[in-house]
């Protein structure tokens, strides 16, 4: 007999005040392993602290005992290229409908992993007719937690809290160590160890037909938010794909009505339009995301139904025929969320055995629309002339990663009159994923979608554009018409583009190329190495190279080759014996990045970008700053994005313990004005820079701040910026590219700043969405000040934003070691 969860945890899930941490739940979930026939669980690698990542397999026995057979069939359905329709029939007739049901992504929604033991457990041991056929004709793939570092985080925190004035805040620090609540924006960057290790072991090896993520939203809105999703959808998501959602929302939402849960909402808040929190509907999946209402934590909370709140487009008072039945009102607390979760996942379950032939039919229909040829867009060519190959490299990388077949030509070839050389890559838009590479590669026109209320554009519910080659700065050409190429399949995604190292021995100067954003981990490695740096202050055309270009001694050949072909860097002699107008570098810069107690994804960002290129940093707290003598540590201080009242004034007093409240303040500001007024540098990053321009009396205006919503909206967008690249801030950069803004600064520039990057003379769009074009024009968008014997630097837009934006991640560097500069020659 097989404990249950009461019996191995000591309490009943769902009890207030009681939290499983994920020793406990993973305990729970090896133990119903190893005693149940219709559990399996694996291990799929380590969480990004190193906790055991799981997946449980739960299904009846005599499925287990055919796994491999039931994988193999799904595996063919999901690409039916080349299969008859008497195979495919056949297939279909004997596969099993695939449910991936995730938990806790979000840690602080604690609600989900608790019920995944509930759910496991009844699953394990039910006898009833109506469990036994879901069983028999699904597999459930159940993620109990895709965040357990998060979870024990979170956990720990409450458990610390419990009892005291604060008990039921959420943690004063991130739940993920880098993503924090953006790690659900991660689903086609796929930066982080949980989101790869679900791609990989998970979606691209099961192709799961049906996906539900299970989440929690505010406590005084509806008790629970199911699909239809909102508009705008992504319009590259299958019109099947869409009616799947709508069709298994409103099923889970009727599950929970017949069960007299009060309430239940549809088709409100959230849309269909990022790919950043949708794999699946691109990979012939249905997803639906639930949000159920939240406590604190697990601590009940009261709300009376005059304290209900309306929101984007509802009531959650009011009967409408999106929310037939309103919540009464009372008290509410994790047993609830448990319980409508558990309806929600069951009702998923049974849709999926019930119609499971009309599943399959439909995940084959899918498959097969994806190999129809589109309208006006037969491929994407990949050029090899690229500003950053290895950035390159790594859009490919990503795009394979998401099961996306890259093809590469191995003769010359012409395409809409225009030749490509042999080498060249090519994403065919006949194939299974077409629809993710479109995404993913092709531009955003955001619909102007308005407010019922009062006409005004509504915010998209993430962001209005996603395309890669333009936030990764990368060239990629639509290619219209069909064209023949001798073209082979990559196996492999290709690490980096050749190394175009070409030093000589005999060479008094060695350059290496800024344009590559790996150039910095070769200045972060040069200095490291105590190796001096040096960098050209203009461009010079013998051979051609650009301000900013990395000069050591010809000594240190060896150390040069080495990390070009590490890198994938250009490297070359100089051919002037003498070295021209340079500034010079001899250690690395010590970098200070500030961290709120206001928990904020950007930094977290910044810490997981400068890591991945190996530059060192410090992180700084509130205190750290408030002491000052911060010259004595620092050379430069990054206040990632946040808002001025975040900055300034941190956590409430009163909800959290003393020691993380209150923000910089006043006594930090002073810190940091003394700190550049005395030779430091401060970069600002987007939001932040209202922080800089009050704290430390910048010369700048943000005119942002005055715009009206109706005159200026700009939803998340990518927007065009020329740069001034002789300047050290703008070293490697194009002339002109992509900026990623999102409720960013537009500075007006006086006499002591200095604009390093404007947006253009005419509509800055690349994509996305932009009203008011108008107000931008000869903006500041890229700002240095001076402040005494230091600088500020304002950076009004996002550079690194999650790990997506490579193609302005040098501006970020550059600030960084502008810092130590000093000027010779
Ligand atoms: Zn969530």
């Amino acid at each position: 007999m097989v404990l249950s969860p009461k019996e191995y945890l000591g309490f009943a899930v769902g009890t207030d005040r009681s939290l499983a941490d994920w020793g406990q739940i993973a305990g729970y979930f090896r133990l119903l392993s190893e005693h149940c026939t219709r559990v399996r669980v694996d291990e799929l690698g380590k969480s990004t602290e190193g906790r055991p990542f799981l997946l449980a397999i739960i299904t009846a026995s005599e499925n287990h005992a055919r796994l491999e057979e039931i994988l193999h069939i799904q595996r063919q359905l999901a690409d039916p290229r080349g299969r008859s329709e008497s195979e495919l029939y056949e297939l279909m007739a004997s596969g099993k409908t695939i449910v991936l049901v995730t938990l806790g992504i979000h840690a602080t929604e604690v609600g989900a992993s608790q019920m995944g033991l509930e759910l496991a457990y009844q699953l394990a041991m039910a006898t009833d007719d109506e469990t036994t056929d879901a069983l028999n004709n699904t597999v459930l793939l159940l993620v109990p937690s895709l965040n357990p570092d998060g979870l024990d985080l979170v956990v720990g925190w409450y458990r610390q809290t419990l009892g005291t004035a604060y008990e039921g805040s959420t943690p004063p620090f991130l739940d993920h160590r880098y993503a924090g609540h953006d790690n659900n924006r991660d689903w086609f960057m796929f930066t982080q160890q949980e989101t790869r290790l679900v791609i990989e072991y998970v979606q691209n090896t099961w192709h799961p037909q049906i996906v539900l993520d299970l989440h929690q939203q505010g406590h005084d809105g509806p008790r629970i938010v199911l699909p239809p999703f909102v508009d705008p959808y992504d319009p590259n998501v299958d019109p099947l794909i869409r009616q799947g959602v709508a069709w298994l929302g409103q099923t889970a939402a009727a599950e929970l009505s017949a069960h007299g849960k009060t309430g239940v909402m549809t088709n409100v808040i959230y849309d269909a339009y990022s790919p950043s929190r949708a794999y699946q509907h691109y990979h012939g999946g249905v997803r639906i995301l639930a949000e159920v209402a939240s406590v604190r934590l697990a601590t009940p909370v009261v709300v009376e139904t005059h304290e209900l709140r309306a929101g984007r487009g509802y009531d959650p008072q009011v009967a409408t025929w999106n929310h037939p039945e309103p919540w009464g009102g009372g008290e509410w607390g994790l047993r609830c969320i448990v319980e409508y979760e558990k309806i929600v996942a069951l009702a998923c379950l049974r849709h999926a055995a019930k119609y499971r032939n009309l599943w399959l039919k439909n995940f084959v229909s899918i498959g097969k629309r994806a190999l129809i040829p589109k309208p006006q867009l037969y491929a994407f060519a990949v050029s090899l002339r690229q500003h950053d190959p290895r950035v390159t490299a790594e859009l490919l990388q990503l795009l394979m990663f998401g099961g996306v077949e890259v093809h590469r030509a191995t003769e010359l070839f012409c395409a809409d009159g225009v030749d490509y050389p042999a080498g060249t890559y090519v994403v065919l838009m006949q194939q299974p994923y077409s629809s993710f590479a479109k995404t993913l590669l092709g531009n955003q026109s955001y619909p102007d979608v308005r407010r019922s209320s009062d006409g005004l554009p509504r915010q998209p519910y993430d962001m209005a554009a996603h395309s890669l080659p333009i936030q990764m700065g990368v060239a990629v050409t639509e290619v219209r018409a069909p064209f023949t190429a001798s073209l082979v399949l990559l196996r492999e995604a290709p690490d980096f583009f050749p190394r175009l190292a070409n030093t000589r021995l005999d060479a008094r100067w060695l350059y290496i190329r800024p344009e590559p954003n790996g150039s910095y981990t070769a200045l972060a490695s040069l200095l490291t190495s105590q190796i001096e740096v040096h960098r050209l202050r203009h461009d010079c055309q013998a051979p051609p190279l650009s301000a900013g270009t990395l000069v050591v001694s010809g000594r240190e050949r060896d150390v040069v080759d080495r990390l070009s072909a590490r890198l994938g860097l250009s490297a070359g002699n100089l051919s002037q014996g003498d070295l021209p107008s340079v500034t010079t570098l001899s250690r690395l810069p010590r970098v200070g990045v500030y961290q709120s107690h206001v928990p904020n994804p950007d930094e977290g960002f910044v810490r997981y970008v400068l890591e991945q290129y190996t530059i060192p940093y410090t992180t700084l707290k509130d205190h750290d700053i408030r002491a000052g003598e911060l010259m004595r540590r620092f050379d430069v201080v990054v206040i990632p994005s946040a808002r001025f009242k975040d900055i300034n004034g941190g956590l409430m007093s009163g909800v959290y313990p003393r020691e993380y409240c209150g923000g910089l303040g006043r006594v930090g500001s002073e810190a940091l004005l003394e700190f550049a007024e005395a030779g430091g540098t401060i970069v600002g990053i987007d939001q932040a820079c209202d922080w800089c321009i009050r704290a430390l009396q910048l010369p700048v205006t943000n005119v942002a701040g005055a715009y009206r919503e109706e005159e200026f909206f700009v939803p998340g967008s990518f927007l065009r910026v020329a740069f001034d690249i002789n300047h050290p801030l703008a070293y490697g950069m194009p002339a002109e590219a992509a900026v990623v803004f999102l409720r960013s600064p537009v500075f007006s520039v006086d006499s002591g700043a200095e604009a390093v990057g404007r947006y253009p003379m005419t509509n800055p769009l690349c994509s996305g969405l932009l009203h008011g074009p108008e107000k931008l024009l000869g903006r500041a968008a890229l700002v240095e000040c001076t402040v005494k014997q230091g600088r500020a630097v304002l950076i009004g837009f996002r550079p690194h934003h999650r790990a997506q934006a490579r193609g302005t991640y040098k501006i970020l560097f550059n600030a960084l070691f502008r810092s130590i500069t000093e000027y010779r020659g």
